[in-house]
């Protein structure tokens, strides 16, 4: 739908080189587009691969949901993971009017003046959480476990315990969401003691991981248990990111085992690209 996935969503990046005082994610992406382009990239937009196939000549081709059919010797997926929904009923009639799945300037302008909730304990959480509790009049962090540090890095975790703007609640989850068409209200339950109690607020994000983007991958290579591509050691191949099938290449955050950050999935983006040639080169001969 738009170029730069994941990190175009991201209020501020701080943690990519370059950058020292951070930089938002819209801003990284377009530059990298430019840049791309500058190169020679081709963009196609919007635009979804709904199934892959090896062809008798040896070649790939990709079915894309308009029907067009687009072929090439060798595929590298960097299709990333999509956001978790949580079993809360409701959910999926107030997204969007209430339940966010980023937290971006505009989300942050919902909640002026109020209560805003994020539900997760990861770093994406976490950052969401800080940025919201400069136009929030506080931010509730509901965390499923018993403390961040398995889950969120401590520069993050510090911060937000440190933060009087952010209240983190411990083994909490919503129960129940108020609200006919627009979001006014959830309902905290806790996990432990079920004790509950009923918050006024418009703004419910939800960050609690993400699922691979393979099914369009069409069994063609090994997944995980958890849908995620195999590469490397795990399927026997020399390249850390060369999959089970020969000219199929994985890297960022749909590869198994891969940091999950966006300094790691440029990094292997252009490592790949000498195997990518490699392949090429001798296929051809
Ligand atoms: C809110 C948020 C904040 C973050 N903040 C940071 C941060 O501060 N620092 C950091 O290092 N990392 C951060 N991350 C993580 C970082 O953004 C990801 O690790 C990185 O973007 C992964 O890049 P990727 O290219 O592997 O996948 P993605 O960013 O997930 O991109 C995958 C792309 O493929 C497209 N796609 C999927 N399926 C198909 C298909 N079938 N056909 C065509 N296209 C498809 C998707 O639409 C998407 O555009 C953040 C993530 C989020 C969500």
């Amino acid at each position: 739908m738009a170029i730069g996935g994941q990190a175009g969503t991201s209020s501020r990046i701080e943690n990519y080189m370059g950058f020292p005082t951070g930089i938002s994610g819209a801003d990284l992406v377009w530059r990298g587009e430019v840049q791309a382009m500058k190169f020679g990239t081709r963009f196609a937009m919007p635009c979804r691969v709904s199934l892959l196939e090896r062809l008798d000549d040896g070649t790939f081709c990709a079915t894309l949901d308009t029907g067009n059919r687009v072929r090439g010797r060798s595929v590298v997926v960097a299709t990333g993971v999509q956001y978790r929904r949580l079993p809360i009923a409701r959910l999926e009639v107030l997204e969007g009017a209430g339940i966010y799945y980023a937290a971006t300037e505009i989300e942050a302008r919902y909640c002026r003046g109020t209560e805003a909730i994020v539900i997760g304990g990861g770093n994406s959480a976490g950052q969401a959480a800080m940025f919201l509790s400069r136009a929030a009049s506080r931010v509730r962090l509901l965390v499923r476990g018993t403390s961040l540090a398995a889950s969120m890095s401590n520069y993050l975790s510090s911060r937000l315990e440190a933060d009087p703007a952010i209240t983190i609640h411990y083994q909490a989850e919503v129960s129940e969401l108020h609200g006919e068409d627009q979001l006014d209200g959830v309902t905290i339950r806790n996990a432990v003691t079920g004790a509950t109690e009923t918050v006024a607020t418009r703004a419910v994000f939800v960050m609690v991981g993400a699922a691979p983007n393979t099914a369009w991958l069409s069994g063609l290579v090994e997944l995980d248990e958890k849908g995620f591509v195999l590469t490397g050691p795990d399927v026997h191949t020399a390249s850390p990111f060369a999959t089970s099938h020969p000219g199929i290449f994985a890297v960022g955050d749909v590869r198994a085992g891969s940091v999950k950050r966006v300094a790691s999935s440029v990094g292997e983006g252009s490592v790949v690209i000498s195997k990518v040639w490699e392949y090429l080169t001798a296929s051809a001969g």
